[in-house]
């Protein structure tokens, strides 16, 4: 089984070192052509707005969300998290809108603003995860089919929608791999 990195912009390489400690095959992608191989693909942290950019101009926005619709897996962490919504606030910059639910970026103010907590996710396990917040999203709104994973402060910050996950933190960025696990179980269903 490959999992897919989307190499575009952003902190793609932490994320292939933690799936590849996890013992997985993974293909840092640039090209729609990678695509087809593929079980899951991760959409990193880092710029929305130019990794959407960039996802149009490479032609590769339509062909993640062809892929998607044929059973492969998407985990989006961060920005990567806002490029899956449906809705943006108060912004129309392109989007895949894999998950029904409304995002807000920059939600805990700018870069200053960066913070860790130790976060309660049940479906990963009683002991709860480091979370590391950088210019962080949180979900406003989700719709009837996503299921929400955790909350900090009373905001979404981990949903799930079928083989669509979403984290507003970097999971990439500690030594807890368990969010990567469930994430490469995901991709084997
Ligand atoms: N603030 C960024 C954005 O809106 C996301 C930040 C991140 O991915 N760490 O795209």
């Amino acid at each position: 089984m490959k999992i897919g990195v989307l190499a575009l912009q952003g902190a793609f390489r932490e994320h292939r070192l933690v799936l590849e400690k996890l013992g997985v095959e993974v293909v840092e992608v640039r090209k729609k052509e990678q695509l087809a191989e593929l079980a899951g693909l991760v959409i990193p942290g880092g710029e929305s707005t130019t990794i959407g950019k960039l996802m149009v101009d490479f032609g590769l926005l339509s062909e993640i969300k062809e892929r998607f619709q044929q059973g492969m897996a998407v985990f989006g962490t961060c920005a990567g998290l806002i490029l899956l919504a449906t809705e943006i606030m108060g912004s129309e910059q392109p989007r895949l809108g894999l998950m029904e639910m409304t995002v807000k970026r920059n939600a805990y103010g700018r870069q200053v603003d960066s913070f860790e907590v130790d976060l309660p996710v049940p479906a990963i396990g009683a002991q709860p995860l480091r979370a590391v917040f950088i210019r962080a999203p949180y979900i406003e709104r989700v719709g009837s089919g996503v299921e929400v994973m955790a909350t900090f402060q009373d905001k979404i910050v981990l949903a799930r929608q079928g083989k669509a996950l979403a984290a507003a933190f970097h999971p990439e960025l500690t030594e807890d791999y368990r969010l990567h696990q469930y994430f490469v179980d995901l991709c084997k269903k």
